[in-house]
Order: structure tokens, then sequence, then C-alpha cells
């Protein structure tokens, strides 16, 4: 009976597009940032929502929210399906509020059917995953899943002074359960894919395996500050010169490899004149690969690079800022997706997410895996982020299948 079981699409429709009210904007867009006062009306909304089926609505101590349906044998561990309510500033519809939203479309489905599973189901909204309010991304997923510390959250600030905990006390919503004190059987997240991949195979589903490895570098090249009219072209040691060889050298590897993300996003140089030299040239590295050991040799080939430059007589650092190891989601739960899809006869491909997720962090400490939909161009983080109703109902239909084979194992 429950293999048959489908979402209803026109009201999962309906609720994602009259929850995108709230911190709705002129564009079409929705700016709902982490602890404002819209965040806690789509928290309200959401939770009133939940408790008209029934269902029971906690709140944890970095305002985690964790609504539970009933399952027929309480003393097992739930499956859990969620995502975020939070937005960037300039944000869209779906991201992240199809997690939510899709998750309680599933306790719909089943309650409208009558249906209990064996394993109670919840369903989680995130706090702060955006990053855009308060740094870091991923904030409480991250201090659920041992990244971060409470006592590091005690220190995170918004750009106006105002803490993180004294905004979730502003809008009510801090609890007193303890973070990371609720353990699930499995979570499972539904996001929009953010990248143009799904859409361009036309795809309808994607079974996300895991996550790439990153690593995010600030690079300084220093040479020697000289007149731009009367230094001979062999007299000069210039930092922009070394620099092009270097990007030239990575993008020419970037581009042999397959599945290789580089990225140059900053390029300053000091001092920023026409007319010289400059002494010093800084920018950003960003590289990204599904395999740990392919992104070695991605930075190996910087490394050759910058070295060839530091033996014509150029200072070369670079220091890493930020890094992610290569991810594998849970077998367990991947193969309940996988087996959903084949239930559902939906078009589907396997990938790795190239983005940062609620779920990247939860995998460390639960049986984790993902289900991504296209997005219209792969636009996302933007007003005209944008999904169709039959995709969203694609992805809910593969969450409510894989959730129930999981909560019935
Ligand atoms: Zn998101």
């Amino acid at each position: 009976m429950e293999q048959a079981l489908r979402v209803n699409k026109d009201r999962l429709w309906s609720s994602l597009m009259e929850h995108a009210r709230i911190g709705g904007t002129a564009d079409g867009g929705i700016n709902r940032e982490a602890l404002t006062p819209e965040d806690g009306a789509g928290r309200d909304l959401f939770a009133a929502w939940c408790r008209d089926l029934g269902m029971e609505v906690a709140v944890d101590a970095l305002g985690n929210m964790f609504a539970t349906y009933a399952g027929t044998d309480d003393s097992l561990l739930s499956v859990a399906m969620g995502s975020h309510l939070d937005t960037q500033p300039c944000g869209g519809k779906f991201d992240g509020v199809l997690g939510v939203l899709a998750g309680l479309e599933v306790v719909r489905a089943l309650h409208d059917a009558g249906i209990r599973t064996k394993r109670p189901l919840t369903i989680i909204n995130w706090t702060s995953e955006e990053g855009s309010r308060f740094v870091p991304s991923m904030a409480a997923s991250g201090v659920y899943s041992d990244i971060f510390t409470m006592d590091e959250a005690q220190g995170w600030q918004d750009r106006e002074g105002i803490g993180f905990i004294e905004a979730l006390r502003e809008i009510g919503y801090e609890g007193d359960e303890p973070v990371g004190q609720r353990k699930f059987d499995a979570y499972l997240e539904l996001h929009i894919e953010q990248g143009p991949v799904l859409e361009r195979n036309g795809i309808l589903v994607g079974v996300v395996t895991g996550a790439q490895a990153m690593s995010f570098n600030n690079v300084s090249i220093i040479g020697r500050e000289a007149h731009a009219g009367t230094t001979p072209m062999n007299m000069r040691l210039d930092p922009v010169a070394a620099f092009t060889r270097i990007a030239a050298a990575c993008y020419e590897k970037a581009d042999a490899t397959e599945d290789a993300r580089f990225t140059i996003g900053l390029i300053e140089t000091t001092p920023a004149s026409h007319s010289t030299i400059p002494h010093r040239l800084n920018f950003t590295l960003d590289l990204r690969h599904p395999k740990a050991s392919v992104l070695a040799e991605l930075i190996a080939t910087y490394e050759a690079a910058a070295d060839r430059e530091r033996a014509r007589g150029y200072q070369i650092a670079r220091e890493e800022f930020g890094a992610s190891p290569e991810l594998v989601f849970d077998a367990r739960c991947i193969d309940a997706v996988r087996q959903a899809v084949r239930d559902c006869g939906y078009p589907s491909m396997e990938l790795v997410s190239g983005a940062g997720h609620d779920a990247v962090y939860v995998t460390h400490v639960c049986p984790t895996a993902m289900i991504f939909t296209p997005c219209k161009g792969g636009v996302s983080h933007n007003p005209a982020e944008s999904i169709t109703p039959e995709e969203a109902e694609a992805g809910a239909n593969v969450l409510l299948q894989a959730a129930v084979r999981l909560a019935n194992a």
C-alpha cells in the first residue's frame, strides 16, 4: 500500500507559495535571513502546519526545530527529513524551504492515507544554514554534528554586533533541548541542485552519493615595484606576470581533469596604479573535486607552478583558510533513495554535491543521503531561482518512498 503512495503536487506547491510570502520581495525573491522576524514568522507557519497533523514540535538550544509524527513503535529512533527555512538576503523561494516543506508533504500524504510507519518520522528545520547574517554557514547543524562547539556559537555575531543566541531569544526560538542530544536512525535532505547538470541532462531527480573535497586558499605573490615606463621587460619582477603563468598552468590541468572545479574569484594588486608595476598580487584559489586524491593533484600542479616562479625570484605564500574532505553518504540511505527513484519510475542520475549543505555536516553523526531536484539554469541565491511543480513533486515522491522504506525496515 505504501509503495503506491504519492504526494499531493498541488498542496505541496501551494504550501511553498504561501510560505514564500514571508519575506517575499517585489522582484519575486525572498529575504528571510536567519533569526530575523521573517525567519520567526516562517518557523511559526511551519510549526502550525505540523501541529495540524498532530505532530509534536521540539526546539533545541540553537533553534533547530524537530517536528515528529509518531510511528507504531516509538521506542525506535526516527527517520528524519529536512533542510533549512532561512534564505540569503536576495534569495529564492526553494533553496532550503523545499526540503522542509517536502518533508511536511510526506507526512500529510501518510496522514491522509491513515498510514503510520514503524519508526517515527521527524521533519527538521536547521537554524542559520546560509551564513549570510551569521558566519559560519550550516551553523546549527554544524554544532549538532560536533563540527562547531556551543562555546563558538555563543560568540557568533551579525554585522551589527547582535549575538546569535540573543537573536534566537528575540524571535522566541531558544529551546531547552541540548544540541545534539536527539539521535536519528537516518537523515534525508531534498534540495535544489544549485547547478546546471540535472537540467542539462533532462533528469528529474539526482541521487546524491556524497560531497566533493574542497580547498579554499589565499595566495600572495611578492615581486618588485617599479616604473611602468622606464623598466625594461627583462629587468622586472612583476607579480602579475608570475600570476598569469601560475593561473595558466592550473587552468590547463583543471580543463583536462574530469569533474575538476578551479576558480580564481578574487585578484588584487598593490599598489593598484596603471603606471606602476605592482610589488604584490593577492588572489584566491578555490579547488574542488569529488576525489581527495585528484584534488591533491590539482594542488600539486599549483605548487609546481609556484616553485617555477620562486626560482625566478618571487616570494609566494599559500594559506588554506577552509577545507572539506571527500564525503561519501551512507550506503543504506543512498540505496533507499535509489530504490525510491526506481519505484517512482523517474529519470535519474547519481552525482556528488558541489555545494555545502546541512547534510554534509549531519553525515558525520548520522546515516545520511541527499536528493536533488533540477533548478532552472542552475541559478540559486537569486530571486530568479526557479523549479516547476512537477520537479518539486518528483523530489518529494522520492523523499516519501525513501523515508517510508527506511522507517519500516
Ligand atoms: Zn540551501
